[in-house]
């Protein structure tokens, strides 16, 4: 045996699951795909990480017309916490509960908040979490925030007095970012304009390299190994626990063995791994005998949001300080009484940026606009839909079938918010919905649940069938909800690493 449990993946979830494992006793072992993601200049051009897709993997995925694109998505120690916008929200109570829609409503997950707030509080510690408690208007019942919110900039402070002023609740947008309070030894979070999408040359940014994988090797028994892609896990004969796991490495192929596997490669990944895993116990793939692996991937709906008013310049370098959850459970029109979702500002939009993203404007016209934004990022929950779903083919190739959903929902949300921003006196506001590329929120795809018919998971993140296999990435989600997804999957790796300890404090009996 390599390991007590062997975990695939060192990002949210895994970097999380490794470092509530450490000091247990038990023997932990984290295969990683990717690598350390270099410091260097590079961290901060806009050149680098949006045009020549530096930190982003250098694959294709197919479409389901078997389009190629290339993802937004990174394969690093720390996963995509690297390069993540660091907002970090808790779900809602109702997020946790059945919802309707005009197309069709979310499931109810088989826990409520209570049964994930305390891990809620403890990640929030744990990634250097900054917000104000009290001033978000659909904030579940929790105690103060571990750091205080960042301030606004002068800009962005008259803005969120102006939306105050037409009676909405602008709050400061919870943000894991390591400020040095507690610890002088960690440089500080400089409030720079490339955070958001980019990587952190400063490391002050709460992702799980810093605050998951750097913690759990301090503990005796944790061992980290990179650049080892895992591709197929196999049983022994009667499918009842995962035997070896198989896996490329720089000196070739390799098999590990543990007594507990977790999956932690991200939603797309780990549902790919599950398929590419056909077996003679499994013919359909690890876990998926009811065929339901690979299904129900959700990714929000997002657009960006840009207003621009040529009389007013913008002079903020950090932005991203405002959320608005006004119309997060009502859309608070009699016409419309759907929920609509959520908008936080985005990392101010700079002429790099512009001109990276692939915005053909002339280049003093990109400089105009810049200098002018103000610039936001709106989120509506799709619905997981069976047939929007994750496959792969003989080779392992992904694609990735998604048809968008809740569209009248997200086009409600934005159409208000234009609204809203004309009223702030912005003449011109635009706006630009993501397309299949930007999988950054992709979850759902190996749900939970209490019906084994129903889930691929039970309530504890193991899959139905296979008694030594768990998953804690985002694709253990039933549904997205409409706040970012990153803190949920931490606290939820928090909640099965305590399953974990209890269940091998008791010789690992099911
Ligand atoms: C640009 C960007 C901005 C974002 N902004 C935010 C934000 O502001 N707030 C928020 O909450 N979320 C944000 N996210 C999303 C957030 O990063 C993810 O929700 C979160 O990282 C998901 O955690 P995970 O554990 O499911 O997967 P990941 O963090 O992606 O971790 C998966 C890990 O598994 C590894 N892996 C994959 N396949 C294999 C394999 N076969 N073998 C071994 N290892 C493997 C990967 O390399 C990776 O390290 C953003 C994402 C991106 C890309």
């Amino acid at each position: 045996m390599d390991a007590d449990v062997l975990i695939i993946g060192s990002g949210a979830g895994g970097g999380t699951l490794a470092r509530a494992l450490g000091n247990s006793g038990l023997k932990i072992l984290v295969l990683e795909r990717g690598d350390y993601l270099v410091r260097e200049k590079a961290n901060w051009s806009a050149e680098a990480v949006f045009r020549e897709h530096r930190y982003h993997a250098a694959e294709d995925w197919q479409d389901a017309a078997g389009k190629p694109f290339r993802p937004i998505t990174g394969y690093h120690v720390g996963g995509n916490t690297k390069l993540y916008g660091a907002a970090v929200l808790r779900r809602r109570e109702s997020d946790f509960r059945r919802r309707r829609y005009p197309e069709g409503e979310t499931p109810e997950w088989p826990i409520g908040y209570e049964d994930l707030r305390r891990y809620y509080d403890q990640a929030e510690a744990w990634y250097y979490c900054h917000g104000e408690k009290g001033r978000d208007p659909c904030e579940p019942p929790r105690g103060d925030f571990p750091y205080p919110a960042l301030a606004h900039e002068p800009y962005v402070a008259q803005v969120a007095e102006a939306l105050e002023a037409q009676g909405l609740h602008p709050f400061p947008l919870p943000l894991a970012l390591h400020r040095n309070e507690t610890e002088p030894r960690l440089a500080p979070c400089i409030r720079c304009d490339t955070c958001d999408g980019f990587p952190c040359l400063m490391h002050a940014k709460g992702d799980a390299e810093l605050c998951g994988i750097a913690p759990a090797l301090d503990s005796p028994g944790t061992t980290l190994l990179t650049g080892i892609r895992a591709h197929r896990l196999l049983t022994g004969p009667d499918g009842r626990l995962v035997a070896t796991v198989e896996a490329d490495t720089p000196t070739g192929p390799r098999s590990f063995s543990a007594r507990v596997v977790v999956l932690s490669a991200g939603a797309i990944n780990s549902a790919a791994l599950l398929l590419a895993s056909r077996q003679a116990a499994w013919p359909q793939g690890l876990a998926n005998a009811n065929d339901l692996v690979g299904r129900h991937y959700m990714c929000h709906r997002n657009s960006v949001c840009v207003a621009v008013d040529p009389r007013r310049v913008n002079p903020t370098v950090f932005q991203k300080t405002i959320g608005i959850n006004d119309f997060y459970e009502d859309s608070g029109d009699a016409d419309f009484p759907y929920p609509l979702g959520h908008v936080q500002n985005l990392g101010k939009l700079t002429p790099e940026v512009l001109e990276a993203q692939k915005v053909h404007w002339p280049e003093e016209l990109a400089k105009l606009v810049a200098r002018h934004s103000l610039d936001w990022w709106l989120t509506t929950e799709d619905l997981p839909d069976a047939d929007n779903r994750v496959q792969v083919d003989e080779s392992g190739a992904i694609r990735l079938a998604y048809t968008p959903n809740n569209v009248a929902v997200h086009d409600r949300l934005l159409r208000k918010w234009e609204g809203i921003l004309r009223q702030l006196g912005y003449p011109l506001v635009k706006t630009q919905t993501m397309g299949i590329e930007a999988v950054a929120h992709q979850a759902g795809t190996v749900r939970f649940g209490h019906d084994p018919d129903r889930s691929v998971l039970d309530v504890n993140c193991r899959a139905h069938g296979v008694d030594n296999l768990y998953v804690v990435d985002a694709s253990f989600m039933p549904s997205i909800a409409a706040v970012n997804p990153s803190l949920t999957v931490m606290a939820n790796a928090l909640r099965v690493a305590e399953h974990l300890r209890a269940r091998f404090s008791t010789g690992l009996s099911p």
